[in-house]
């Protein structure tokens, strides 16, 4: 990976997107600076519609920004690309096709094939994500969460050194969602990643990351950066720490009252 440091493993420099040309509506999301750092978890947060879906097509490589440079291993985006993960809100399965088909579906896709290996590596990311005895089940006949952690698995298949999840969670119910982020983090310190997780959800970007990136409404820059310094790893416990209710009322003080901090 020429280029690739641990200071700039994702990078984006004076990164905006404007999907109206018309110079008098303003941009979707316009400035952003950030680095993130090889295997650092980074989620953000911000209303709806002030452009983290756009960020972080942007760093997929799905969107060209309209401003700035977006780099990641120390190369600029120009594309989608095997080595970066992506989940999106909702999985996506091919409801044809078994659980463990599934998951192979990219390679399947790309390649036109695959080998036992791979199939051997699905059935090993399909245990870790809880799903050992579903792989030969349809996708129909798992609940929502189990589908989620398919989509998931999916985007493990090709072991991404980056992982980009755009509010993956957010169509599961509260418990589930606390459970599957747990999951998530007992995944990502086994299999170490450079993950950027978008979320609505104060307490879940505070609950998995490293740092957390507030966004301002439309158009969307970056209000503030706060490290989340709570021990790992992250557990119930946590949440009933005192220093995890002062870093989300300070998340929430940004979202809801900006002028005031
Ligand atoms: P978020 O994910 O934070 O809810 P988005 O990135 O989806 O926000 O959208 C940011 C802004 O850009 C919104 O005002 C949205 O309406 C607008 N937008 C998003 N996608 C498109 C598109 N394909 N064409 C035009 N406007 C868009
Ligand atoms: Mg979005």
């Amino acid at each position: 990976m020429t280029g690739a440091t641990d200071r700039s493993f994702v990078r984006l420099a004076g990164v905006g997107h404007r999907y109206d040309p018309n110079p008098a509506v303003p941009p979707a999301v316009t400035g952003i600076d950030l680095d993130i750092r090889r295997h650092e978890f980074v989620a953000v947060v911000g209303p709806s519609g002030c452009g983290k879906s756009t960020l972080l097509r942007m760093v997929s490589g799905l969107l060209t920004p309209s401003e700035g440079e977006v780099s990641v291993f120390g190369l600029p985006v120009t594309g989608p690309r095997d080595d970066v993960g992506i989940v999106f809100q909702k999985p996506t399965l091919l409801p044809w096709l078994t659980v463990r088909k599934n998951v192979l579906f990219p390679l399947k896709h790309k390649y036109g094939r695959y080998g036992r290996d791979d199939e051997k590596r699905a059935d090993e990311l399909l245990a870790m994500a809880g799903l050992e005895a579903f792989g030969s089940k349809m996708p129909d006949e798992l609940s929502g969460g189990m589908q989620q952690r398919v989509g998931i698995v999916r985007a493990l298949l090709l072991n991404p050194d980056i992982l980009l999840m755009d509010e993956p969670f957010s169509a599961l119910d509260a418990m589930t969602r606390e459970q599957i982020g747990f999951d998530l983090l007992k995944i990502w310190e086994e299999q170490p990643k450079t993950v950027l997780f978008i979320t609505h959800s104060i307490a879940e970007a505070v609950l998995l990351a490293d740092r957390v990136l507030v966004m301002s409404s439309r158009p969307g820059t970056v209000l503030d950066m706060i490290n989340i310094d709570l021990p790992r790893p992250r557990t119930q416990k946590t949440i009933a720490e005192l220093r995890f209710s002062e870093l989300t009322e300070r998340l929430r003080k940004h979202i809801y009252e900006p002028e005031a901090v």
